[in-house]
């Protein structure tokens, strides 16, 4: 990219109520808000960029990317964007791909059903919305415990299990939930699940020492998500000896350059994953994992998508 150039600035804000809201083990979500970018260059090319903020997982506020955007007034320029702080990490992917996008780097893969894990809603429902989503072509699945009782979570999980075709896959994930004592009562009973891709983030981020430990210790692999939701907190986790499967979601992860760089240094057994952006941050973050995920693994995409503002692309 070219240092010195510089871009007309223009932002709409977006607001998507969920027609679902999503049930996780800290509680609902119903609202997605974020800003599109939209970079003019003087040539008149333009390129489209999201800024989908989920400070839940240490990136920045809305209020703060606002802020930031409010302080640059009409134009930005690369050398600006180079420069944005790593405290503003949803600012850099939207901000980036904008820019990446005006220059027509940003292929438009469109990953067949396949290759996407569908989020199946928390608690029963699951046992009836799987099924549709097979004849969709999805092979893999994701589901959110720590919202229930283990007890009754549990019955669910083995009746799930059961009724899941041989071939699907699936994804359990306690967004950071779990006492030592239920992750490994998890750890232990799954162990005779072979649907049971992953377990993921069963304990805080704080808790980095017992999650390397469980890793050794059960044969269900571990995932990390909220732990290494920004590159800052994912460069810290492998230097201290992680080398299980990463959850990367770039729309938060930062710099999709910086991102990029570390993924080809290191050989990570990466999974990439939505924020519930718009259209205009999915293909962007698609993109990106088509560069840098595993393969073997479904994208973690299956999610509703929000609606993008009319006019805006
Ligand atoms: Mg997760």
């Amino acid at each position: 990219m070219d240092d010195s150039a510089c871009y007309q600035l223009h932002l709409a804000p977006y607001q998507h109520r969920f027609r679902t809201p999503l049930r996780t083990a800290r509680g609902g979500w119903y609202t997605r808000q974020g800003l599109l970018v939209k970079l003019t260059a003087r040539s008149g090319a333009s390129g489209w960029g999201e800024i989908a903020p989920l400070p839940a997982f240490g990136s920045e506020t809305l209020a703060q990317a606002q802020h930031f955007c409010a302080q640059l007034g009409r134009t930005v320029s690369a050398a600006q964007i180079v420069a944005i702080p790593d405290t503003l990490p949803a600012c850099q992917f939207g901000f980036e791909s904008a820019e990446a996008d005006l220059h027509g780097a940003i292929a438009s893969p469109d990953p067949p059903q396949s290759s996407i894990a569908k989020l199946l809603p928390a608690g029963a429902a699951a046992l009836t919305a799987w099924e549709p989503a097979w004849q969709q072509g999805h092979r893999s699945f994701k589901w959110k415990v720590g919202v229930l009782p283990w007890v009754d979570e549990w019955a669910l999980l083995r009746e799930l299990t059961a009724a899941l075709p041989p071939a699907a896959r699936l994804r359990l994930d306690a967004n950071a939930s779990l006492e030592l004592t239920a992750a490994e009562q998890w750890l232990q009973k799954t162990a005779e699940l072979t649907a049971v891709e992953f377990l993921e983030q069963p304990l805080p981020p704080t808790e980095l020492a017992a999650l390397l430990t469980l890793s050794q210790r059960y044969p269900t692999p571990l995932a990390l998500d909220e732990s290494v939701a920004t590159l800052t907190q994912l460069a810290d986790c492998y230097q201290r000896g992680w080398r299980g499967i990463v959850v990367i979601k770039p729309a938060i992860a930062g710099s999709p350059r910086r991102l990029r760089q570390f993924c080809r240094q290191h050989s990570l057994d990466a999974v990439f994953s939505s924020v519930f952006e718009t259209k205009v941050g999915r293909r962007a973050a698609i993109a990106l994992a088509a560069e840098l995920a595993n393969p073997q693994r479904a994208l973690g995409f299956g999610v509703e998508t929000c609606d993008v503002p009319p006019g805006s692309c």
